[in-house]
């Protein structure tokens, strides 16, 4: 086993070796810009564009056409977002999404209420799940939009997608979902999910970074989109710009093998997982697991240790690659929004640590970080006060 171990696959993935071979070609033998429409170099690079398109799609049960590629899905939210708010403007001004969105739509949608748009922020209940009935609620004759994330990058909670989009179809109300997390590892699939824009990135599936798509639906209804980037009106008009060949055919290649290993894949996944739940959860008292086990991508753990800081239990395992429910802003160490918003305390939040597991951990790698969180865990809880304490109160 070589150290670190790395297992905080939320945040990015390693590429499959296959993937990079599928890409080399187009770095230095097929060069061409693919909106060259005069000779051959344009046409092989078009191409593989094309094929790329029909990976993604066939993943997500969309058609070629509704794919638009972007630089990652930090844009492809931007645009979902600002490009329909402005579409639509006539229509109305009102948006609803949750509070444990990714930053990409919470930044964008705080932009927009800047300028005039309404946005209505859903609370989520303790195991990190929307309240259907809220929804329906918030929903005005102004809505023009509900945009919910499939699954979430912290606590890899999976919301009920179906009924989200069956009451967005009902109130004629365009529904997005910023899927990055659940492309690739569960099925995701845009017309049984009643989904009319979904955003998806390379480096989350074991693809490229710095490139992505926004699944854009042509049909039923026909999705107007107002470009965010002026330029050439390359990919129908929605996102100028030369396409990143190269970057274009990893995703694909990605989308292509994520799609015919998933059924195998997630059910190792879940299996890792579930053993090093099981290990900590046996091995350690006051240990909560955030968010819920029944609807959840089956790659995640994210898990609170009480009476330990979080970025102490990471300095602890310094040859383990995870992130902690904490994030480091320039002075101050805020608990993570999303746990706060399942309820958490700061404590609880502060002490979190997210296990991402990925492709390339093995059962070897999975059993080692079991075991150098538990012991360093139980090493700083013997220096913590408040745990002797509640350890001696419990006794009497
Ligand atoms: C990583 C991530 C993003 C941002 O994707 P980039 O391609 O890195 O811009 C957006 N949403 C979620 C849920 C993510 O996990």
């Amino acid at each position: 086993m070589k150290l670190p171990v790395y297992m905080d696959n939320h945040a990015t993935t390693r590429m499959d070796p296959r993937v990079f071979e599928a890409m080399k070609p187009y770095f230095m033998e097929v060069f061409g810009n693919a909106a060259s429409r005069n000779h051959s170099f344009g046409w092989e690079a078009e191409e593989a564009v094309e094929k790329s398109r029909r990976q993604i799609a066939d993943l997500i049960g969309a058609t070629a056409k509704e794919i638009v590629f972007t630089s990652g899905a930090t844009e492809s939210n931007n645009l979902a977002l600002k490009g329909v708010a402005e579409a639509y403007g006539e229509r109305g001004n009102h948006i609803i999404i949750q509070v444990t969105e990714h930053k990409a739509v919470l930044d964008t949608c705080r932009r927009l209420e800047r300028e005039g748009i309404r946005v209505t922020y859903l609370p989520v209940k303790p195991d990190g799940l929307i309240d259907l009935d809220q929804l329906r609620d918030a929903i005005t004759d102004q809505t023009i939009l509900i945009s919910i994330m499939y699954a979430n990058n912290e606590i890899g909670v999976v919301q009920p997608m179906k009924e989200i989009g069956q009451i967005a179809k009902e109130k004629g109300v365009l529904f997005h979902s910023d899927a990055v997390q659940a492309v690739g590892k569960i099925p995701v699939d845009v017309a049984e999910d009643g989904i009319d824009l979904l955003s998806l990135t390379g480096h989350k599936l074991y693809g490229p970074k710095g490139v992505g798509a926004l699944y854009v639906r042509r049909r039923h209804p026909r999705v107007q989109l107002t470009a965010q980037m002026d330029g050439g009106g390359h990919e129908r008009g929605m996102r100028s710009g030369t396409l990143n060949v190269p970057g274009i055919v990893g995703l694909g290649a990605a989308c292509e093998i994520a799609k015919a290993e998933m059924p195998e894949e997630s059910k190792h996944m879940s299996f890792l997982r579930d053993k090093l739940k099981n290990k900590l959860t046996a091995e350690l008292d006051e240990v909560f697991i955030n968010g819920s086990m029944e609807r959840r991508l089956p790659h995640n753990l994210n898990v609170s240790f009480a009476y330990v800081e979080g970025e102490s239990l990471l300095m602890g395992i310094n040859d383990v690659a995870v992130s902690s429910g904490s994030a480091c802003t320039s002075a101050t160490l805020e608990p993570s929004y999303v746990l706060k918003a399942l309820g958490a305390g700061d404590d609880l939040a502060h002490s979190s640590i997210r296990f991402g597991i990925g492709r390339f951990n093995t059962e070897e790698e999975v059993d080692y970080v079991g075991n150098r969180v538990i012991d360093v865990v139980k090493k700083l809880r013997e220096l913590s006060p408040l745990y002797e304490m509640a350890k001696e109160g419990a006794a009497h």
